[in-house]
């Protein structure tokens, strides 16, 4: 129906999360037609991110520099580190700005069917970095899936080697929910993670 060069743009958009053809070709459409300047600014900018963004080497976090901005951070307290399973998660944590402390990212979790062991996950680096910042603690903020859990599980016997307290993010109801409408495991998280009311 398109030209090979629209048809091959549509396939090239739809790589991108949660976008089916018909989103794809509206997507691409809208470029070519009604924004070309906007479309080639984005064609620069993603060539340039693609080619310039890496990991940093202390967190594993992006960043376009050796050091990420929040390595670097001396007001950052290297006592705490939190792990989490992606960039994003490093975003929605300190948007809570409840955390002062120093992340790595795992970019993933253990999952042996997908190919994700230990390696993919930079465990070794993280081990390291026990070594080298002997962190206080280490607070595990993986997902509450079962590969988020063994993940956790896995990091915990790790740090422990190194006698690091190890907590895990507390899972439970969320906040501003109603109990009769939350599902029965995480209720059970809930009620097992519960903490004393402090006076
Ligand atoms: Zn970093």
């Amino acid at each position: 129906m398109f030209s090979p060069l629209i048809d091959e743009l549509i396939q090239s958009l739809r790589i991108l999360p949660g976008v089916g053809p018909k989103s794809a070709q509206r997507m691409a459409l809208y470029l070519l037609e009604r924004n070309p300047s906007g479309a080639s600014r984005l064609a620069n900018r993603l060539m340039t991110a693609v080619e310039q963004v890496g990991q940093c080497q202390s967190c594993r976090n992006l960043s376009e520099e050796p050091e990420c901005g929040l390595c670097r951070n001396p007001r950052r307290d290297n006592d705490l580190l939190c792990v989490v399973e992606s960039p994003g998660d490093v975003v929605a944590i300190e948007a809570s700005g409840t955390f002062s402390g120093k992340y790595f990212v795992l970019h993933g979790k253990l999952s042996p069917i997908d190919g994700i062991g230990p390696s993919e996950l930079g465990i070794s680096a993280l081990e390291s970095r026990f070594e080298t910042h002997c962190p206080k603690e280490i607070i595990i903020a993986t997902n509450p899936t079962i590969e988020g859990e063994a993940t956790s599980h896995y990091i915990s016997e790790k740090a422990r080697k190194f006698d690091i307290k190890v907590t895990r993010i507390a899972h439970g109801v969320p906040v501003g929910s109603e109990l009769e409408y939350i599902d029965g495991s995480t209720l059970a998280h809930a009620i097992n993670s519960r903490q004393e009311i402090q006076q």
